[in-house]
């Protein structure tokens, strides 16, 4: 029988920027609080693990002691978040990663439930593992950068790499470039980053073009899709099932990190992609499916963003029914969804694939698709 560890990090303190803050916790809650609602937490297959945060010595693999013990102070005086220095580190008060009490052990949390389900996954002791409140993967490995403080996908491929991995492909599907986790391996041949995105022209961070695709020994192991706004379901589709899976195909690794961000949705606030419902299912599918080819199942998903409460839920219930192999009710458990309407006061999608026809100026969305499938094809092109 094959294991699958649903992770949760609810030990060291809450990663909580602020009640406004779109990184609310609150995304991930109704996540972990659906997915148990379908009754996939109670199957014989599957292990939930709740883990200790990681230490220094393991965040310390990829951020810089002096960004560490910045963040420790800071985290315990928030007040100081309008000095200079906090500007120096990214944490700002008033940037996107303002400093927040405990935020030390928040993002500890996370970088230690990474490396638990990744430490399971290599040992044996699970095939797959799920922790929602993982995939930050904008931070550098000396500064705090787009909600994200340390880089748990980073300390996990570390953490592998250390306990004798050779190779680790890691897949982005977040909607912003996956930068932090490309530049800390940039020059780091065992490890494969290849991130889909909305072209950094347009958002945040900026970067994940082309040309980047790693330096020296690692050069060929950075991969980047960056469509144009408005591209939908067929253009990322096809970045990762014609860029993504014959780049991990041929780079052959030994596990495979992914993080999952449910951003690239039409809905979502932050980005402008028009992806719908269907292509999550069907992009979970190709990850698992690629785990199972390459690297002998073994799997580690991540979350990461996606910043409505009427996708990201039901975007991870279908990830985490993807690992475990379930098929899910298309209507969500009237218990969830009545708590969920109650905590969040929205209106949500009563059904798991449900979608309205995402709105575009006139004209882009033809062009949109146009532009985007020639991304993929030059991104293909640079593969050979
Ligand atoms: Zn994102």
């Amino acid at each position: 029988m094959s294991t699958t560890l649903f992770v949760k990090t609810t030990l060291g303190a809450r990663y909580d920027l602020g009640d406004d803050h779109p990184f609310t916790p609150l995304r991930r809650e109704l996540a972990a609080e659906l997915i148990e609602a379908y009754g996939l937490l109670d199957r014989d297959d599957v292990e939930v693990l709740d883990p200790e945060p990681a230490t220094d010595e393991e965040i310390t693999r990829v951020h810089a002691p002096a960004y560490v013990a910045a963040v420790k102070r800071f985290g315990e005086q928030p007040a100081l978040a309008s000095s200079l220095e906090a500007a120096q580190w990214g944490l700002a008060a008033g940037g996107d990663t303002p400093a927040f009490a405990g935020m030390h052990e928040a993002a500890a949390a996370a970088c230690g439930a990474a490396l638990a389900g990744a430490r399971a996954v290599w040992e044996g002791r699970a095939d797959r593992a799920l922790v929602c409140g993982a995939g930050l993967h904008h931070a550098f490995a000396n500064k705090a950068a787009g909600f994200c403080i340390y880089n748990d996908p980073a300390v996990a491929i570390q953490g592998l790499l250390d306990a004798g991995a050779e190779r680790v492909a890691y897949i982005d599907i977040d909607v912003h470039h996956g930068d932090g986790t490309q530049w800390i391996f940039y020059e780091e041949p065992r490890v494969l980053t290849a991130s889909v995105h909305e072209s950094g022209r347009y958002l945040f961070p900026g970067t994940g073009g082309l040309a980047e695709r790693g330096v020296g020994a690692a050069e060929g192991t950075a991969v980047n899709i960056p469509l144009p706004p408005y591209s939908g379901d067929g253009p990322y589709r096809r970045a990762v099932e014609e860029v993504i899976v014959p780049a991990v195909r041929s780079f052959r690794p030994d596990v495979i990190v992914t993080q999952d961000g449910a951003d690239p949705h039409h809905s979502d606030p932050l980005a402008h992609l028009t992806v719908t419902m269907p292509t999550y299912p069907h992009v979970y599918r190709v990850l698992h499916e690629l785990a199972d080819e390459v690297a002998a199942g073994r799997w580690v998903a991540l979350g990461g963003g996606g910043y409505t409460f009427d996708v990201v839920p039901r975007a991870w219930a279908l990830l985490f029914a993807e690992m475990v192999g379930a098929e899910l009710d298309p209507q969500l458990p009237e218990s969830w969804l009545e708590s969920a309407r109650e905590r969040t006061g929205q209106r949500l999608t009563p059904r798991l694939l449900d979608d309205v026809e995402p709105v575009v100026p006139e004209g882009d969305r033809a062009r949109a698709d146009a532009e985007g499938n020639a991304v993929v094809d030059q991104a293909a092109a640079l593969l050979r």
